[in-house]
């Protein structure tokens, strides 16, 4: 933030092929390396419909999860609101209203088929990093003061960085 690359609208992919798989991985080791628990392709900089999560909490065995090509089926109309935050927004973190359930299909790590409702933290989750692919980030959800402040909190921390 605010590099241009993440206003980009992701592509969708032909096909899970092994290609596919190797940028899963790659995306898989820079979200645990951030750390994070989910992470789009566009954020680092390939802009393809590809998105991987893993919601395990400390201590329990890591459950990464892999979805190329998300999409939105029927959304729950109640909503609710979480703290979020982004590895491409660092140190912000602001409550975003999103619906409490999400019925999603997408292809897995495989290439196979899989439609499910997403609840919890993982509605929110699927959620904020659908929007990645869209070319939104969380921030696009708030109000105009509370935004611009984040935009300047972020600023403020990479010039604090480039100065040490
Ligand atoms: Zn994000």
């Amino acid at each position: 933030m605010p590099n241009p690359i993440l206003k980009q609208v992701s592509k969708p992919v032909k096909e899970v092929t092994d290609e596919t798989r190797e940028l899963m991985d790659d995306m898989l080791q820079t979200m645990y390396a951030a750390p994070g628990i989910g992470l789009a392709a566009v954020q680092i900089g390939v802009p393809v419909n590809v998105i991987v999560m893993d919601l395990a909490k400390e201590g329990e065995k890591p459950a990464p999860k892999y979805f190329v090509n998300p999409e939105i089926l029927e959304l729950d109309e109640d909503f609710v609101p979480y703290d979020e935050g982004c590895l491409s927004v660092p140190d912000v973190f602001d409550t975003v209203d999103r619906p409490k359930r999400a019925k999603i299909t997408y292809l897995n790590y495989d290439g196979e088929r899989v439609t499910e409702w997403a609840e919890g933290l993982y509605a929110v989750c699927i959620q904020h990093e659908m929007d990645h692919l869209k070319g939104i980030v969380f921030l696009d959800h708030l109000s105009k003061l509370k935004r611009s402040r984040a935009i300047k909190k972020v600023q403020k921390a990479k010039k604090l960085k480039a100065a040490s």
